[in-house]
């Protein structure tokens, strides 16, 4: 039932003023240089402030075991974080509403070359309504406004009248592993929230992504004898562009694909990174590319990576040095499905009135074509993902920041969405 015009107003404005310590404790989340591995210290902030607030709290490890076993669960590999994921839980004392999940992860992107930032990434500041610093948009803003919306609540005598489960997850950057785990430790809720950077929209279709390692190899040899493009960074090159040949494929089949028909280029393989060689006048005899490719929603993972290798195998069978040396592929992170929120949900039609209230604007919704661990409520919860947060600029690239207006707009919209799916109940004397 929509809410009371009048609690709307005081829920809103227990956001508002509650907004300075939240943009102090989105910049305290900042200050962890929090990427891929690094998680322990902000993860351990993230359950005390949890814990401060009363909630039951649960820590707990990835169990390879189990991910290894579940279709949507990544290689472990030497890289992957053995940070906790941290869960705090809100039990009302009658339960009368539907029950939420608020997730966000912490792990982020690696800065890249400090020369590139206008300000040092992991010293937050404000500067004209946003607020910099790598991580801030993707997304620890997101994180703190799941923790303030129910602050606001709290602040005029109210909470859910219904379980709410805050998790904080890490290597959402990586595999999707931390969100498979809350999932797999048992977590499970009517319907998900996660405030990722999304532009003050909601994601209507999201696409899978995979993880590769191209590896080619050859003899060693002279500079002398290398005319015959017995290179491997240069074999390396020319089986990249096969891949560039794959990834037009797969965008030329974009209108076979529902919410995809009109997108231009909604499938990216993106060569992350490569290494290679030893020497300036020695022909290297190895080179390795770290490649991440998106799929579909509805592709499995498997058969994208059958096809990757037949792409690879193909080609070196046409190239004499690739033929004689042939390339290996290894998929070594994102092993992920990608997923779609059907539209006519309950969910969507309370979000769409909470923000609707909170930024006086009609909810829109868009395809989204880079990994969100919103599938895995989607598509092994399978129920209403609600992925939907603040503006912002910069993202995996240099200057990342948010808009606060825009962050203050999206906590208001979460308040008023937990207040009507979940029901309010008073806080008790
Ligand atoms: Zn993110």
């Amino acid at each position: 039932m929509p809410l009371d015009p009048a609690l709307r107003e005081r829920i809103l404005s227990a956001v508002a003023d509650g907004f300075a310590d939240q943009i102090a404790f989105t910049q305290e989340l900042v200050r962890f240089p929090s990427t891929r591995g690094q998680e322990h210290a902000v993860q351990d902030h993230v359950f005390r402030a949890l814990k401060a607030r009363g909630y039951a709290m649960d820590r707990f490890a990835m169990d390879r075991e189990a991910i290894a076993a579940h279709p949507g669960g990544a290689p472990v590999t030497d890289e992957h974080s053995d940070a906790p994921i941290v869960v705090g839980i809100h039990r009302p004392r009658t339960e009368t509403g539907r029950s939420l999940i608020l997730q966000a992860h912490v792990d982020v992107v690696p800065a890249g070359p400090a020369a590139m930032w206008t300000r040092p990434p992991f010293e937050p500041a404000v500067v004209d309504g946003w607020l910099h610093g790598r991580g801030g948009a993707d997304m620890k803003a997101g994180l703190a406004a799941n923790l303030f919306c129910l602050d606001a609540l709290r602040r005029i005598g109210l909470q859910p009248a219904a379980t709410v489960y805050v998790q904080s997850v890490v290597e959402e950057e990586a595999t999707g592993n931390g969100a498979l785990m809350a999932h797999l430790r048992g977590y499970r809720a009517e319907a998900a929230l996660i405030p990722e950077p999304m532009e003050e929209q909601l994601v209507r279709a999201n696409t899978g992504v995979l993880w590769f390692r191209l590896s080619v190899g050859g003899t060693p040899a002279h500079l002398r004898e290398m005319g015959a493009g017995a290179n491997a960074i240069d074999a390396a090159y020319r089986v990249i562009g096969a891949l560039r040949d794959l990834e037009a494929a797969l965008n030329r089949e974009a209108p076979q694909h529902r919410h995809f028909d009109d997108a231009a280029h909604p499938i990216n393989l993106n060569v992350g990174r490569i290494e290679g060689g030893d020497w300036p006048s020695s022909v290297p005899c190895w080179c390795r590319v770290d490649c991440r490719i998106a799929l579909y929603p509805g592709m499995k993972p498997a058969d994208m990576a059958r096809r990757i290798e037949a792409v690879v195998a193909d080609f070196a069978r046409t190239d004499p040095f690739l033929a004689a040396n042939p390339p290996e592929v290894a998929f070594n992170g994102f092993w992920a499905e990608g997923y779609v929120l059907e539209p006519g949900s309950e969910a969507e039609a309370v979000l769409g009135r909470a923000h609707a209230e909170a930024t006086g604007e009609a909810l829109r919704s868009f395809m989204s074509p880079c990994y969100l661990d919103a599938r895995v409520y989607a598509l092994y919860d399978r129920i209403p993902t609600l992925c939907y947060g603040p503006i912002s600029q910069g993202i995996h690239a240099f200057d990342e920041r948010v808009n606060l207006a825009s962050l203050q707009r999206i906590t208001g919209a979460m308040a008023l969405f937990v207040a009507e799916w979940c029901g309010l109940e008073e806080i008790a004397p």
